[in-house]
C-alpha cells in the first residue's frame, strides 16, 4: 500500500493536453503550461546593406583587464565609451583564460604594499565582500581570485559606467588619415559595423589595431614565447596538494613518462572550495589562424596529460579530481607595438624612473621562452620598475594609446610588465592621456598633468597587511 501511495504521489499527471493550457500535477503540487504554439513565419532575404555606424569619444579595442580599466576610467571622465571585443564575453584572459591570480600589484616581501589603484581598489573592495579574492603573501605578493566573480564584476561595472559594448566583433580594417585613426571596420556574426571615435585604445593584446592601421609592430626574434592552456580541477583534497617546490621536481622526474612538454608547474588553489587552477602546460601561440587553431587543440591534449600525471603521482590530492573547465588558450606575448620609446630589460633591472612614468611594478622577469621551463628573475623587497608613457604610443599616430601586453618593450622587459597589476595602470593612463589630448595629439599632452592624475599608481603605498585584513578568508566567506 505504502509503495503504491508513494508512486502515485511522484508520478506526474497531465490534465487538459488538448486545451489551451494543460496542468501538470505531481508531488502534491501542480503547475500549468500554455499548449498553443505559434506557427507564423515570415520570409527574409539579405540585401546588401551598409555597415551599422556608431560614434564615441573613446573606442577601446579589447576587454581584457587593461581594456576594462581604460574603458571605466574614460567613462568616469565623462567620455562616451565604446568597448569592443572579438569574444562574445567581456574580460579577456583575466576571466576567460582562467589565469588565476593578479600579479604585479604589490611590492615584494613581508611588508609588500599595493602599487596600483583605480579599478584595482574597486575589485579588491567588492570581491572581498563575497570572499572571491584572497591575498597571498610571499616573496611576490599576489591576489588569488575567482574568475567567475571577476567576470560578473566586470560586466556589472561596465554596465554601471554606461559603456556601450560591442561583443563578438573582430577588427578587420582601420581607416587612418593625417596621423589619426578615423574609424574601424568590424565583422560580427550579425553583420558589419563601423566605429568612429576621437581617440582609440589598443588593448587587444596582439596590437590588432596598430597592426591593422599599418604602423610598425614587433615580435620575439629568438623563437616563440609560449602560452599555457589552463585547467580548473574540482574535487581536490587541499590538504595534500604538493608544495610549490614538490610539483616541479616530480614533473622533471616523471614528466617524460606522461608526455608532458613543460617540466614545471603551479597550482592556484582557491582555499576552502576544493578547486585549483593548474598552470602546467606550454603551447605555442602563433599568429597564423590555422596554426593557432591546431595549437589550441594540442594545448588541451597537454592539459589532459598533466591531469593524468597529477591523479597518478599525487593520488591523495588529485585522485578524485575532475576537470571542471578548460580556459581559453592563455596567450602571453605575440606581437606588440613599436612605440616612441622601448622599455628595456636594463630599465627594468635598474628600476629606472622615467620622467613620463605612468605605471610601476616589482614583478620578476617571467619569460616563457622554452617548452620545458621559463626564465624567472626575481627582484628584492626594495625594487620597483616603471613603464614610460612613450612605450604606449606609436610614434606615427596622434590618437592611439596602447595598454596591456602589447606595449613597446624588449622581449624580456615585456614579460615583467604584462601582468595584471601594471595592465590596470596602463589602462588608466591610456584613458587619461586621451582625455588630456582631446582632438589634439597624445604626443603633446601636459605630462605633469597626466602624472598628477596617475599619482596613486606612481606614489601611493597601502600596506598589503591592511589589504589582507579587509579580505575575508575564503573558508569564512563560504561557511
Ligand atoms: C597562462 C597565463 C597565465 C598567466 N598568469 C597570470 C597571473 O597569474 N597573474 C597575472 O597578473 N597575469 C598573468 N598572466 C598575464 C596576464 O593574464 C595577461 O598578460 C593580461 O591579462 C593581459 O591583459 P590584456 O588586457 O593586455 O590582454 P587580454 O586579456 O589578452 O585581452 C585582449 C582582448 O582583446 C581582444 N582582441 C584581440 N584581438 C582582437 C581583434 N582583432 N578584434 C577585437 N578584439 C580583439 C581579445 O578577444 C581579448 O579579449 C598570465 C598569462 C597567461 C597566458
Amino acid at each position: 500500500m505504502l509503495q503504491k501511495g508513494r508512486l502515485a504521489q511522484s508520478s506526474p499527471f497531465i490534465a487538459g493536453r488538448d486545451q489551451e493550457t494543460c496542468k501538470v500535477i505531481m508531488g502534491g503540487g501542480s503547475f500549468s503550461f500554455r499548449t498553443k504554439a505559434s506557427t507564423a513565419t515570415r520570409t527574409v532575404v539579405r540585401h546588401g546593406s551598409a555597415p551599422l555606424f556608431r560614434e564615441a569619444d573613446v573606442c577601446v579595442v579589447g576587454s581584457g583587464i587593461s581594456g576594462v580599466s581604460a574603458a571605466i576610467e574614460a567613462a568616469r571622465l565623462g567620455k562616451q565609451v565604446l568597448l569592443v571585443d572579438g569574444l562574445p564575453v567581456l574580460g579577456g584572459q583575466a576571466v576567460n583564460s582562467i589565469v588565476g591570480t593578479i600579479c604585479g600589484m604589490f611590492s615584494n616581501g613581508a611588508d609588500g604594499y599595493q602599487v596600483t589603484y583605480g579599478i584595482a581598489e574597486d575589485i579588491i573592495r567588492d570581491l572581498s565582500k563575497t570572499g572571491a579574492i584572497h591575498y597571498r603573501q610571499g616573496v611576490n605578493n599576489i591576489i588569488v581570485y575567482d574568475e567567475v566573480a571577476l567576470g560578473r564584476w566586470i560586466e556589472n561595472a561596465i554596465r554601471e559606467a554606461g559603456i556601450t559594448v560591442l561583443l563578438g566583433a573582430i577588427v578587420r580594417e582601420v581607416e587612418v588619415k593625417e596621423r589619426r585613426i578615423r574609424s574601424l571596420s568590424l565583422a560580427t556574426r550579425y553583420g558589419d559595423v563601423r566605429v568612429g571615435a576621437t581617440g582609440f585604445v589598443d588593448a587587444s593584446g596582439d596590437a590588432a589595431l596598430v597592426w591593422q592601421a599599418g604602423f610598425p609592430c614587433q615580435e620575439a626574434a629568438d623563437g616563440p614565447v609560449f602560452g599555457t592552456q589552463m585547467v580548473v580541477l574540482e574535487g581536490i583534497d587541499e590538504e595534500h596538494v604538493p608544495s610549490r617546490a614538490e610539483l616541479p621536481v616530480r614533473m622533471r622526474e616523471k614528466g617524460e613518462q606522461y608526455g608532458l612538454v613543460r617540466r614545471e608547474g603551479l597550482s592556484f588553489i582557491i582555499p576552502g572550495r576544493g578547486i585549483a587552477a593548474m598552470n602546467m602546460t606550454h603551447m605555442e601561440t602563433p599568429l597564423d589562424p590555422f596554426e593557432m587553431s591546431t595549437k589550441t587543440l594540442e594545448g588541451r591534449d597537454q592539459a589532459d596529460r598533466a591531469v593524468t600525471f597529477l591523479k597518478t603521482e599525487f593520488p591523495k590530492a588529485f585522485g578524485k579530481a575532475r576537470v571542471r573547465a578548460y580556459g581559453f588558450p592563455g596567450i602571453r606575448q605575440t606581437r606588440w607595438i613599436r612605440g616612441r620609446q622601448q622599455l628595456t630589460v636594463e630599465d627594468v633591472v635598474s628600476g629606472r624612473k622615467f620622467d613620463d612614468a605612468i605605471a610601476r611594478t616589482a614583478w620578476p622577469i617571467e619569460l616563457h621562452d622554452s617548452g620545458n621551463d621559463h626564465v624567472w628573475r626575481p627582484f628584492g623587497d626594495d625594487h620597483m620598475h616603471y613603464v614610460p608613457f612613450g612605450s604606449l604610443t606609436p610614434a606615427d599616430a596622434d590618437n592611439i594609446v596602447v595598454a596591456g601586453r602589447c606595449i613597446d618593450a624588449d622581449n624580456a622587459a615585456l614579460s615583467s610588465v604584462r601582468v595584471m597589476g601594471p595592465c590596470i595602470a596602463m589602462g588608466a593612463a591610456a584613458a587619461h592621456a586621451l582625455d588630456l589630448a582631446g582632438t589634439g595629439s597624445v604626443h603633446q599632452i601636459d605630462m605633469e598633468a597626466l602624472k598628477v592624475r596617475l599619482r596613486d599608481n606612481l606614489e601611493r603605498n597601502v600596506s598589503g597587511h591592511e589589504i589582507a585584513r579587509t579580505i575575508r578568508p575564503f573558508a569564512e566567506a563560504n561557511a
